[in-house]
């Protein structure tokens, strides 16, 4: 056989492949029993690199995936308490390996008929969850940094003096949002031309969240500035705290100014599946756009987020060379061309793990994993509470926790620096792992409960820990 006849070979599914499903599912088993007791098993990056570096040429082939897993930090451990990425439910494994087959590229109809049209029903499906009308149109794209990104320039088209995607403009435009926001609100209105000015800060209260009685100063100083502010973001939560804005008050806010009114909810828009953590989501239905990600909160492979608009035609108006007053009727000629509305030309067969997932487990599995996590965090911040040597930096709304290890009579210093040298061991130890956070002059340590497989004594565990390494 020649080369292309061997990488076409669709044998390669039978027999390595059989074998790596099996491989996937002893991994994943272990995992969730902790029979791998490490969460990662911690190499410097240099060492990393000179490994892969052999392998690549040296390495057997058939051990490739072996050594990926063995070389990977585990996402299903119960003492993965990290970073907000998922732990995929095994179903998305399934449908990502359909959509890696199948590559169709959803640019253009033809492209993705049945992965189009799946993203327009997930749309309405959600826009139904969120509380919207009839209106509202969900897309798909690849992360929440991109939907933001997507969505900010759709508010810059509807709502600023000018038409900036054609003509470019002199002036100072920006948004508002809260200090505590995640970066990539601050990347896209920097990738959009309007710099640092372009992001007017509001300031926190001492929960991390938008200060709302600041609303109207901030933006009248902005306003006196220069600075033509055309829409606002909360943050459903803030990623450091896990804190939500009031999204209610900021909605009010932002209709009294003619502003668009973008949520983050990359990780808590979940919560509007949660009879019992909803309420943190009030106001988000006046919200003209959301995204959500699929690889947080909600079980799915990287990457997927839905970006969901009040009123699903604005978004025919973000990558248009059109005016946008021509746009009104494109809804109905073309929703099914999604690369007119996503930033990606190509993209993968995303809507698959949503589909799939909503299909087979309905609503309630997203309501069912935001009650547990959530109330995890609870409990988490519950024990620290009740441990005299740490501290919270703020009762958690969600399954974030920020805290620290507070020894008896510590300056700032002297605790910011054994704080840090604890989240360093932990990090090389490996049997847990948990990041960071640097609130006003404080670091914290901060830990996202991810995992349907973390329990309190999982918790308790890492308190202990902590103050042995102490
Ligand atoms: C994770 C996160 C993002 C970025 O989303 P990606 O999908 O990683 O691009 C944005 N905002 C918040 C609040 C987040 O938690």
């Amino acid at each position: 056989m020649d080369i292309l006849e061997q990488m076409y070979n669709a044998e390669i599914l039978k027999e390595p492949s059989s074998l790596l499903f099996q491989q996937l599912h002893t991994y994943l088993q272990a995992t969730y029993k902790e029979e791998t007791p490490k969460v990662l098993e911690w190499q410097e990056p240099e060492e990393e690199y000179a490994f892969w570096n052999t392998f690549l040429t040296q390495g057997n082939n058939e051990a490739l995936f072996q050594e990926v897993i063995q070389r990977s930090i585990h996402i299903h451990h119960p003492k993965y308490i990290g970073h907000q990425v998922a732990a995929v439910a095994p179903l998305g494994v399934l449908t990502a390996a359909v959509s890696a087959l199948l590559n169709n590229g959803m640019a253009v109809y033809e492209m993705g008929k049945a992965s189009s049209a799946m993203e327009r029903v997930v749309g309405e499906w959600l826009a139904k969850q969120i509380g919207y009308g009839k209106e509202a149109r969900g897309i798909f794209t690849s992360g929440g940094t991109l939907g933001t990104l997507t969505a900010l320039l759709t508010a810059r088209q509807q709502v600023a003096t000018e038409d900036i995607w054609n003509m470019g403009t002199q002036k100072q435009y920006g948004i508002m949002v809260s200090a505590q926001a995640h970066y990539s609100v601050d990347r896209a209105v920097r990738i959009m031309g309007m710099g640092e000015k372009g992001v007017v800060k509001v300031p926190v209260t001492h929960r991390f969240v938008i200060d709302t009685s600041k609303l109207e100063h901030t933006y009248a100083q902005a306003t006196a500035a220069g600075v033509e502010i055309f829409a606002i973001v909360g943050s459903a939560p803030a990623t450091a705290t896990g804190n939500y804005d009031d999204l209610q008050a900021i909605a009010s806010f932002a209709k009294k100014h003619k502003l668009w009114f973008h949520v983050d909810g990359a990780h808590g828009g979940a919560a509007i599946f949660s009879n019992t953590y909803k309420s943190l989501l009030k106001g988000v239905e006046e919200a003209d756009s959301i995204i959500i990600d699929g690889h947080k909160m909600m079980m799915m492979p990287a990457l997927t987020t839905a970006l969901v608009y009040k009123n699903g035609v604005d978004s025919y108006a973000t990558f248009s060379q059109q005016a946008a007053y021509l746009l009104e009727q494109s809804e109905e000629e073309d929703w099914y061309n999604l690369a007119k509305r996503t930033f990606e030309c190509t993209k993968n067969m995303m809507i698959l793990h949503w589909y799939a997932i909503i299909q087979k487990y309905g609503a309630k599995g997203f309501a069912a994993i935001v009650d547990r996590l959530y109330g995890m965090g609870a409990q988490f911040a519950q024990l620290i509470t009740e441990a005299k040597d740490f501290e919270l930096a703020t009762a958690p709304d969600s399954n974030i926790v920020c805290f620290r290890y507070l020894p008896e009579n510590a300056s700032t210093t002297q605790s910011n620096t054994i704080n840090r040298k604890i989240r360093e061991a932990l990090l090389q130890a490996g049997d847990f792992y948990i990041v960071a956070t640097t609130l006003e002059d404080r670091f914290y340590l901060r830990v996202t409960i991810m995992n349907v497989f973390t329990q309190t004594k999982h918790l308790q565990n890492l308190l202990a820990t902590i103050r042995k390494i102490a």
